[in-house]
């Protein structure tokens, strides 16, 4: 892995001239809304004492002190990216049970020091706290302590003592704030200590942070707050919403027959609604990786599970932050862990609304969205959320409007896909009866509903109760869709039809702007970060994207003519073969790989033989039922080389899979007139 992200990292220019940008860091002047980073701005300056400073020169990258534990600084630690210098390794991500967040470590005696002019309305605020390899009774206390020197008066302005003696886990977090008001427009020293109380003399300390735990301060901010009044101004806090695993047509938003989101609905009254919208790829990982990183699959290469997004590929929480906003992330985990580089430019990154197991996903997303937003009334920030409550199993909680969806007389009134399909899905083709396949699809919708009221609509009513919805930008997305047998298969990540790559689009402007306005352009998640960074008015880093804001689209302009692309890797799923569609309006081409030995074998009923390349007009063929690739040779030549390129492109970059535009099938596309 670690070769192929360093291929990468030659390919995309480093981050350095972003990190170098004075705008984004000024402090005191223009940009005076930009808190301070205190992890981002550690030099070895900043460190005045740490029992991890080794007589070795100190770290930019990943070493780890020798003479220290190595297994402390290891294990429930991500190395995950830092940008520019990391002192000693002292930087770290921290992973304790589901919440992963920046950390600089300060195993006692640690001093860290920062001289900075303390803006108006401003608050400190930071976390700090303990963990352990291994349960310690009798553990004794660490003193973490701030002060501010060079003040008139007693400069201290948080202790706490914390042990890990008689605490269930294996880890203790404390989270706090303090106003600096009363200090603003000062010049101070600001102390970050940590000591091991009950000790003097010397000692052990290897010993004492292996009895009693590990020592950090979690990444503590120097927040300006927002002047009550002034927010119509200020650049927009932005939340992202992703659904896992929905698809557009089966919301009433987009005209479905049921009511599956009237929530959603009342949110595009307020915002502008894509029409046309479709994921870089059919399912979580990479789909999630595009709309976060605003490029395509084959650039940023977080393809397989062994895949993460690159350190040299920046992430929009990672572009947001560095521009001053606070950021956080509340998700369903599995294929968006933390371990895939998701992490990446988050202040927290939470997993604690579960997997796609739970009833309710989507509820728990929405409850600790409201806890973190409620403590983040005067900030500026960028909140992701994501729930997997429509995927498989579909389970919803039991509320009233199940009834508008789920008939009596339908037999399943919650199912798992593996119960029906077999467990690794070798029944994936089977039809169903009619009866059966209602009751799926109505389970499916029941999912939608949920999603819809117990996340979408509360949320904008805690936005609405915290005065934060007015200036908000909220986008409503999702990563791919799931297919009912439209193609004569369930679930997803197995192709490229519009059931699993057209995804709803909701983008809620600042002030409302263009409320109601419909877009029927096409347009990508790919679009997102580019659109974001737009609207907040931040810089794009040099590496640049594949994807362009939708800025115009909002004012009625057009956007230039171009290509979307949608691109499933070979064997992401059991032996599925690669595929790639490119869409130009009103034309879909999807090339499609070889098959390999055995691949129709492990099913039953097997799936239908392969078709090496099939084009759709979608204006006429909506549904995909008609391929017009044989009669269509003009528009295939133009196509296919596209889809050739991109294939070529991501498997390269790949290097482990083999092109599945074999010899063979070049034979038979230059026979067909298709190559020239
Ligand atoms: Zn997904």
């Amino acid at each position: 892995m670690s070769h192929r992200f360093s291929n990468v990292g030659l390919r995309l220019p480093l981050l350095a001239p972003l990190l170098a940008l004075p705008l984004l860091f000024a402090f005191g002047c223009k940009r005076a809304e930009a808190p301070f980073l205190f992890i981002d701005r550690l030099t070895e300056e900043n460190v005045a004492a740490s029992p991890l400073k080794t007589a070795s020169p100190p770290a930019d990258s990943k070493a780890t002190g020798r003479e220290w534990p190595e297994s402390m600084l290891t294990t429930a630690v991500v190395l995950d990216t830092s940008f520019g210098k990391n002192p000693w390794s002292l930087e770290k991500t921290l992973v304790l049970g589901p919440d992963v967040f920046p950390v600089l470590l300060a195993p006692p005696p640690t001093e860290f020091r920062y001289r900075l002019k303390i803006p108006l309305r401003s608050v400190l605020r930071f976390g700090c706290g303990l963990y352990a390899e291994n349960k310690q009774d009798g553990a004794e206390d660490t003193v973490f302590e701030i002060k501010l020197e060079d003040v008139p008066g007693p400069g201290r302005i948080f202790e706490e003592s914390i042990n890990l003696d008689k605490v269930q886990s294996l880890h203790r977090v404390v989270l706090r704030e303090v106003d600096l008001s009363a200090w603003a427009g000062k010049t101070v020293t600001i102390v970050f200590q940590t000591r091991a109380a009950g000790f003097s003399g010397p000692k052990d300390l290897r010993a004492f942070s292996q009895e009693n735990g590990l020592a950090f301060w979690i990444d503590p901010l120097l927040v300006p707050r927002r002047e009550a009044g002034k927010a119509a101004d200020a650049p927009p806090n932005i939340i992202l919403i992703s659904i896992d695993t929905l698809r557009a047509d089966h919301l009433s938003l987009y005209g479905y027959r049921l009511p599956t989101s009237p929530a959603a609905e009342r949110l595009a009254g307020d915002g502008v609604l894509f029409t046309s919208c479709f994921s870089g790829a059919p399912y979580t990982l990479a789909s999630h990786a595009t709309m976060l990183t605003g490029l395509n699959p084959a650039r940023h290469q977080t393809l397989y599970m062994a895949d993460g997004i690159p350190p040299a590929v920046p992430t929009i929480a990672e572009i947001l932050r560095r521009a001053g906003y606070e950021t956080a992330a509340f998700t369903g985990g599995g294929q968006l862990n933390a371990k895939y580089g998701f992490a990446k430019g988050f202040g927290l990154y939470n997993e604690r609304a579960g997997g796609n197991q739970l009833l309710n996903s989507a509820a728990n997303v929405r409850r600790n969205a409201a806890l973190w937003l409620e403590a983040r009334k005067a900030s500026k920030f960028f909140l992701f959320l994501h729930a997997y409550q429509p995927h498989n199993p579909y389970r919803s909680p039991e509320f009233p409007e199940r009834a508008l969806f789920l008939r009596d007389d339908m037999p399943w009134k919650r199912v798992s896909l593996q119960d029906v399909l077999g467990i690794g899905f070798p029944h994936l083709f089977r039809s169903l009866t009619p009866r059966e396949r209602e009751n799926m699809t109505a389970l499916y919708d029941v999912e939608i509903r949920t999603v819809d009221r117990y996340l979408i609509g509360p949320l904008v009513e805690d936005l609405k109760r915290l005065g934060l919805y007015e200036n908000a930008l909220i986008i409503l997305a999702a990563d791919h869709g799931e297919e009912f047998f439209d193609h004569g298969a369930w679930e997803h990540g197995h192709t490229l039809y519009n059931e699993l790559i057209r995804v709803p689009l909701v983008i809620k402007l600042p002030r409302s702007r263009e409320a109601g306005r419909r877009v029927h352009e096409d347009v990508g998640l790919i679009d997102l970060v580019p659109t974001i960074l737009a609207e907040a008015g931040v810089a794009a880093p040099p590496s640049g994207f594949d994807g362009v804001s939708l800025c115009p689209l909002f004012k009625g302009e057009k956007l230039p003519g171009r290509m979307l692309t949608s691109f499933l890797p070979a064997g992401f799923v059991y032996d599925f073969p690669s595929r790639v569609a490119v869409l130009r309006r009103p034309y879909k081409l999807v090339l499609n790989g070889e098959f390999l030995p055995g691949f129709r074998e492990y099913f039953t009923p097997p799936p239908p033989e392969r078709i090496p390349i099939e084009l759709y007009d979608l204006a006429a063929d909506p549904m995909e039922k008609n391929n017009l690739a044989n009669r269509k040779a003009a528009v295939v030549r133009e196509l296919l080389p596209v889809a050739e390129a991109y294939l070529k492109a991501a498997m390269e970059r790949t290097g482990r899979r083999e092109l599945v535009v074999d010899k063979k099938l070049e034979e038979e596309l230059r026979s067909l007139g298709y190559l020239r």
